[in-house]
């Protein structure tokens, strides 16, 4: 018998309290336990009114999305069937709502005859950020109770709504000071004692003059909106079958809209995102409860683009910063471009003057090290060379405190060999943020061979507070994300030197989805970044460097938009890239010089190509632990990469795919004559694609 639903019997009340940490969300155990105790509560003569409620966190926060697809979340009693035991309960049911009370959670409380609430609880039907539309009943009770367009905007825009809002609509019959349970159970005597109809949602009509017209409005509206999500208007047709048609034939259609996108791509890969950022969370071999470094205060070296960054996440978060330079005026500039940024959103009315003065007062501005004497965290953003970082940590071993983490935001360089110029490897790791690193939530935690697990741990709860998803990578060139960013743009490089043309590559992988294809973003990061890495390679491995299209750009001095032009030309002060004819002549010099004759290339070719050099990287990457999880590889490159959200991340779009197919297609490509050795397909995927497994 499930024992997550307790009863306790107060005179004529019957209060059944549902208590499933961590937010009663409603898996097969609750479900029978709501069942059996109103059972239980129906069967006692003494009661005459029945309360259901949860706990101060949660009413209940909705279905247990870890059941979706199993068994046990496909196991009867189903969460309708619940909502019905309420509603046609013949003992009136009280909803009693404090904390979260969303998605299942709140259509169950739409069962019950009457709710109340405290007045900060927080109701809301947010299915739609999973891709799906509430489909228990919430698309047709809701706007029966407080009317077509409060539901409708509450159920397409998915952002909870405090209870104090509905104070005095059919939604919240009363607003409860003080002990919740208490007022419940005295609104309770108040139905039994004034014998009040059990009002049964199903049973009211949804009257609006202007109905039609505003669902046409709302059509319009929402077609507008997202092309590449089809729940949004789907919540719209549920809604729009609750006016002017029977509760039965409105859950008929709420049940044909659910089943359709509980079966779309797009939603599979909302859930799929939304699960892999929790999951990413949970780091392998790191106990759980491992005991954490106070961070009080950061210390940040450079204040260029990503120091100047990162320094922001930490005063936003309240934590006060001492920011290192090596010259005054870097430094100055380093404060002018945060206070800037800071300008810039108080403007758009974000920030309040007063907040921008707070935050930076939070700056100890410093071209001393001395400063850092005290600091917990340090984190380097100084230039991207081995013997700068060598220089920045052994200084920091000499002047940081004991205990004090030491991170590197390198986007390459090895973290071993950083965490090896101290006396002190355990308290180093990569912090790897993303540019901008005040606006993107990505952040690699590089994990070297020595790094403690105190050291990991805290890293991981600092990201959560300065509000960055946090992905662990283990150390290798580049790192998860990087890593295959070199495959992806190695294999748009080919597509190029094969006879496509950057604006034609950037076009069909904008198409797939991606914010921006490979070589607008290569202007945009700038392209003497990865020449550098080129020279730097050739240099370790002692060889001489056969320069590509991309280092001619380089050598012309077109280094992309900050330079004026790069893959493109720019016009003063804007971005939007213009196809130069330059840039062709240097393909086809190319092309001459290594005898290519180009080809015409199709733009399936280039998503397939681009697409699948990704996931072999990732399958690498994973074979080799330096991730976790398949997901972990889906967070970095939707959160750090512009990967279309609806495709779920590159190793789920492997999965949609086909793992077969993706073989297939890599051994045409490595079988082609001259092909780069990394189209060989990884040990993983072939042995996945041959078991009909996937990475998910
Ligand atoms: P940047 O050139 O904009 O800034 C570097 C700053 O460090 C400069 O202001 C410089 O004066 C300062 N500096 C250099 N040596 C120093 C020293 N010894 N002591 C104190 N200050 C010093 O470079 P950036 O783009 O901010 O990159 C910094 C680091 O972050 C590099 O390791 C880079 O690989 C990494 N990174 C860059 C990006 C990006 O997109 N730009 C993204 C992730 C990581």
């Amino acid at each position: 018998m499930s024992n997550v639903v307790s009863i306790r019997v107060q005179g004529p009340v019957a209060v059944l309290t549902m208590d499933r940490p961590p937010v009663n969300s409603l898996g097969y155990d609750l479900r029978v336990g709501i069942a059996d105790r109103l059972d239980e509560a129906n069967a006692n003569p003494a009661v005459q009114a029945i309360v259901l409620t949860g706990t101060a966190r949660a009413f209940s926060a909705g279905a247990d999305v870890t059941e979706f697809g199993t068994p046990k979340g496909a196991k009867e009693p189903n969460l309708r069937v619940i909502i019905g035991l309420l509603e046609n309960n013949a003992k009136p049911v009280i909803g009693a709502i404090a904390g979260q009370c969303l998605g299942g959670g709140l259509e169950l409380a739409l069962g019950c005859h009457f709710r109340v609430a405290a007045a900060d609880a927080q109701l809301g039907l947010p299915e739609v950020k999973i891709g799906l539309l509430p489909g228990a009943g919430g698309t047709q009770r809701l706007p029966r109770l407080i009317g077509l367009e409060a539901a409708l905007n509450m159920i397409v825009g998915g952002a909870p709504v405090a209870a104090a809002k509905f104070a005095g609509t059919k939604l919240v019959d009363k607003v409860i000071e003080g002990d919740l349970v208490a007022g419940a159970i005295a609104f309770a005597e108040e139905v039994i004692e004034k014998k009040l109809p059990l009002r049964r949602a199903r049973d009211l009509k949804v009257v609006d003059p202007q109905g039609e017209a505003f669902l046409q409005f709302a059509r319009n509206t929402v077609a507008a909106m997202g092309k590449n999500f089809p729940a949004p208007m789907k919540c719209v047709e549920a809604v729009a079958a609750s006016y002017g048609k029977s509760f039965e034939q409105g859950v008929a259609a709420e049940r044909e809209g659910f089943l359709f996108l509980m079966a779309s791509p797009e939603s599979k890969a909302l859930r799929h995102a939304f699960l892999a950022e929790r999951a990413a969370a949970k780091i392998p071999n790191l106990p759980e409860g491992t005991p954490l470094r106070d961070i009080q205060s950061v210390g940040v070296i450079g204040a260029g683009t990503m120091g100047g960054g990162i320094t922001m996440n930490f005063l936003n978060a309240g934590v006060p910063v001492v920011l290192l330079e090596m010259k005054q005026e870097a430094l100055d500039k380093g404060l002018a471009t945060i206070r800037r940024n800071y300008e810039n959103s108080m403007k758009k009315g974000k920030l309040k003057p007063e907040q921008v003065e707070q935050r930076m007062a939070l700056i100890t501005p410093t071209l001393s090290y001395d400063a850092f004497e005290n600091v917990d965290l340090v984190i380097e953003a100084v230039f991207e060379n081995m013997d700068v970082k060598k220089n920045v940590f052994e200084t920091l071993d000499a002047v940081c405190k004991p205990g004090a983490i030491l991170a590197s935001n390198t986007s390459y360089l090895n973290v071993d060999t950083i965490a090896g110029f101290t006396k002190r490897p355990a308290d180093v790791l990569g912090l790897h943020f993303f540019s901008p690193a005040n606006v993107m939530r990505l952040l690699e935690v590089v994990r070297g061979a020595k790094t403690a697990p105190d050291v990991l741990a805290t890293s991981m709860a600092i990201a959560k507070k300065i509000k960055k998803i946090a992905v662990v990578s283990g150390v290798c060139d580049g790192f998860i994300g990087n890593r295959m960013l070199a495959r992806y743009g190695a294999a748009a490089a080919g597509l190029i030197n094969a006879g496509a043309l950057p604006q034609q590559i950037d076009g069909a992988l904008q198409g797939f989805g991606m914010a921006m294809g490979p070589f607008r973003m290569g202007d945009l990061a700038g392209l003497d970044i990865g020449w550098a890495t080129r020279k730097r390679k050739a240099a370790e491995a002692g060889v001489q460097m056969k320069p590509i299209v991309a280092d001619k750009l380089c050598e012309a001095g077109r280094y992309g938009q900050k330079t004026g032009a790069g893959w493109y030309r720019y016009e003063a002060g804007k971005r939007d890239p213009i196809p130069d004819a330059l840039t062709e002549q240097l393909i086809d010099e190319y092309r001459a010089a290594n005898g290519i004759t180009p080809r015409r290339i199709r733009d399936d070719e280039v998503v397939e190509r681009c697409m699948f050099a990704l996931v072999n990287e990732g399958a690498r990457i994973l074979e080799e632990g330096i991730a976790a999880r398949a997901s972990d590889i889906d967070i970095v490159y939707l959160n750090g990469y512009g990967f279309p959200l609806h495709r779920g991340g590159p190793m789920l779009y492997a999965d949609t795919v086909g793992l077969p197919n993706v073989v297939r297609a890599l051994r045409r490509f490595a079988a082609e004559p001259g092909a780069d050795p990394s189209w060989q397909p990884a040990p993983l995927l072939v042995r996945l694609a041959e078991e009909g497994k996937n990475f998910n």
